[in-house]
């Protein structure tokens, strides 16, 4: 890839990252998950409450780059009343784009995430797109410790 980003990378990342979406606390929330990117320096909560093997509800709170913040914004998006198991699809194929090979036709679940096909090839950039999707997962899991990349 070139050094440029379109522009449908550019707007669709600004537009999250000024106006995330699912940006608060949430109560009654039963998983919780948070990190530290300590390369950029994103830090952040996710929040989710699972009912019936769903995602009722899910939200992140904290501060990150655009990249971090956008990604944890679409990601709320996305995962919000899916359930379980189509949440954990959207997150392998969410990791296939950003560390696997290159085929955006094969990603059909991630609608405007695929934008972040743009951060290949930039391995602190990939760490701040994959970041909150992976305290969501450690969340899932039930895992207690904060996540720390560096
Ligand atoms: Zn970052």
């Amino acid at each position: 890839m070139t050094h440029d980003v379109t522009d449908l990378y550019r707007n669709s990342i600004v537009d999250h990252y000024k106006n995330p979406r699912n940006y608060r606390e949430m109560e009654g929330s039963n998983r919780k998950g948070e990190g530290n990117n300590t390369l950029c320096g994103d830090r952040f909560n996710v929040f989710i409450r699972l009912e019936d093997n769903r995602i009722a509800d899910i939200s992140f709170t904290g501060s990150g780059c655009a990249v971090a913040t956008a990604s944890a914004s679409m990601m709320t998006e996305n995962l919000k009343g899916k359930t379980l198991d189509g949440a954990l699809s959207v997150y392998s194929e969410f990791m296939e784009l950003l560390y696997g090979e290159t085929n955006p036709e094969k990603y059909r679940l991630l609608g405007e995430l695929s934008v972040f096909s743009g951060v290949r090839g930039y391995p602190a950039r990939i760490k701040c797109a994959a970041f909150a999707w992976k305290i969501f997962h450690g969340a899932l899991e039930g895992n207690p410790q904060p996540l720390y990349t560096e």
